[in-house]
């Protein structure tokens, strides 16, 4: 039971990588791991499936649950005998996300969830094009990328999932390193199935800025509805993508990325959001 289980979710990652050209065998691959299950199963999968790979972990620097999470990411690389590289966010930016969010709350008006996001996408992209990474690897699930469908379309502003799909940024500015998610098609149950089944070492506290979040609202329901139709999740990610074929075809999204004014990475807008929270932490910290 267990191996057939095995063998099919490996299956399942392998057909992703190779039906959507996520990676190849000559690249270099950074995979983001935060030393939860999802980043880990990618981790231990890809290193498993012989591709060239380093793992890199952002320290987030919020109390105990960062130092669980880098003991966690620490002994999983060590006892596999992966490159692993650390950043702390507060070397960079002298701050810990509670204190910067403390501040933008009210001066950026932007929430914990987002603050973090902004500053998770802007490390890991300026530490893996250092590293001279070809490709970012995350654990994002399909779990995951039903809620951030949806949450994109609850909010109103569906042309935001644009960015989403398991493989982005390929043809966008060079200082954009592409970022793909092997576990596309994989749920989250069965992710933490596996990563039980293989014993990996994980840290199962989840992150505290997700707590109380609208996207914990739209996991539960997802779920229920799960049980009515178990192809539900599946179904809304390949119609996005269907979508998003269409909606692309005669956009030339990948020009909208432009060179942030102060700091030169990759930004929507003249100063990108990682700048605008530095300069609201400013004397501050
Ligand atoms: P999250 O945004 O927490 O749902 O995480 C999504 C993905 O981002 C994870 O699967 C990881 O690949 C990556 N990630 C999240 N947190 C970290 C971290 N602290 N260090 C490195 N990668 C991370
Ligand atoms: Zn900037």
């Amino acid at each position: 039971m267990n191996n057939t289980f095995i063998k099919k979710f490996e299956g399942n990652v392998k057909k992703t990588i190779n039906n959507y050209h996520l990676c190849a065998k000559n690249e270099k691959i950074i995979v983001a791991c935060s030393g939860g299950k999802d980043s880990t199963v990618t981790l231990y999968l890809l290193h498993k499936f012989g591709y060239n790979m380093e793992a890199l972990h952002l320290n987030l620097c919020m109390g105990g649950w960062s130092s669980e999470s880098l003991d966690c990411v620490k002994e999983f690389c060590n006892e596999n005998k992966i490159k692993l590289h650390i950043v702390s966010l507060r070397e960079v930016l002298g701050a810990s996300i509670c204190f910067i969010s403390s501040i933008t709350e009210t001066t950026l008006k932007m929430n914990q969830p987002a603050i973090c996001g902004i500053l998770k996408r802007y490390m890991l992209n300026k530490k893996s094009r250092m590293l001279k990474a070809d490709k970012i690897a995350t654990g994002h699930n399909l779990d995951d990328e039903v809620q951030n469908i949806l949450m994109n379309f609850f909010k109103g502003n569906p042309y935001l999932s644009l960015n989403l799909g398991p493989i982005t940024g390929i043809n966008s500015n060079k200082k954009f390193v592409p970022r793909i998610k092997p576990l596309y098609f994989t749920k989250e149950k069965d992710v933490l199935k596996y990563a039980l089944a293989k014993k990996l070492k994980i840290c199962s506290k989840a992150c505290p800025c997700s707590i109380g979040s609208f996207r914990v609202d739209i996991r539960k329901k997802m779920n229920e509805l799960e049980k009515k139709n178990k192809r539900i999740k599946e179904n809304i990610v390949l119609s996005f993508l269907k979508f998003k074929k269409e909606m692309t075809k005669n956009m030339e999204l990948e020009n909208e990325t432009n060179i942030c004014k102060m700091c030169g990475e990759p930004s929507r807008k003249d100063i990108c959001n990682a700048c605008r929270i530095v300069e609201a932490i400013k004397n501050k910290v």
